[in-house]
């Protein structure tokens, strides 16, 4: 199923992107946006993670990772989707696919992720149902190589293809890999700055950078 927007035909296919977004900074943003472009999906919904599974807390809290979310968000195309927020306990992104697939009955959904967070997948909860909800669109990013793993490796011969189209087919169940610009840009190195006294002008949008200050956000 396709619609217009001006003058590009879309797909009704939704990208989603999980993260901690602490903060939300022009890496994921160039993430979502060459993704959503690549595939013409009709919008990217960026999901902050409540209580992220497998590392320590964020250093903001909820409510202020989606305030630096909703600040970034200008891009036609690019939402906020607060559910894991709205939910306790650690955020499993099999659960938000799953009510998401729900929602949206046969429509296309892909997940999207960065190659790190790719080659970690077996160390996610119930990583195995991910794609019986959705695609995996993986994005490469600087320094990461292909998997290792032996099942990810299996996984990739499976299920991933090459073509747009078959992406857009079917509801969920292929691997997609999209290559986009290299952005070496990572929140770790944006907390740093901050708590260094340093500029992050540039790294994310103005608005982000000043919500940061006037919060007084990342500084140990
Ligand atoms: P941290 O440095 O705190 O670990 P992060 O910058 O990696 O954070 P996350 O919120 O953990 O950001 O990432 C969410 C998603 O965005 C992941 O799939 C990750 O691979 C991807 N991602 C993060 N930064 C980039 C980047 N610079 N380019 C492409 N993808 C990115």
């Amino acid at each position: 199923m396709a619609y217009r927007a001006g003058s590009t035909l879309l797909s009704t296919a939704i990208g989603i992107l999980g993260g901690t977004f602490d903060p939300v900074h022009n890496g994921h943003l160039r993430l979502a946006i060459e993704v959503r472009e690549a595939l013409n999906l009709a919008e990217i919904r960026l999901v902050p993670a409540h209580l992220p599974n497998l590392r320590g807390a964020p250093r903001a809290s909820a409510a202020q990772r989606l305030a630096l979310l909703e600040v970034a968000c200008t891009e036609p195309g690019l939402v906020v989707d607060d559910r894991e927020l709205r939910r306790t306990g650690v955020s499993y992104s099999v659960d938000t696919l799953c009510d998401i697939r729900t929602e949206l009955g046969a429509t296309p959904l892909c997940f999207i992720l960065g190659q790190d967070a790719f080659n970690n997948l077996p160390r996610w909860h119930r990583w195995r149902e991910l794609l019986t909800f959705a695609h995996l669109v993986v994005a490469t990013r600087p320094g990461y190589a292909a998997p290792d793993d032996p099942e990810l490796a299996a996984l990739v011969a499976r299920t991933a293809v090459t073509e747009v189209a078959t992406v857009l087919n079917r509801a969920a169940g292929h691997l997609f890999f999209q290559t986009i610009p290299r952005l070496p840009i990572s929140a770790t190195d944006l907390r740093r700055r901050v708590a260094q006294g340093r500029s992050i002008a540039h790294l994310t949008p103005p608005a982000v950078v000043e919500y940061i200050a006037s919060h007084h956000l990342y500084h140990n």
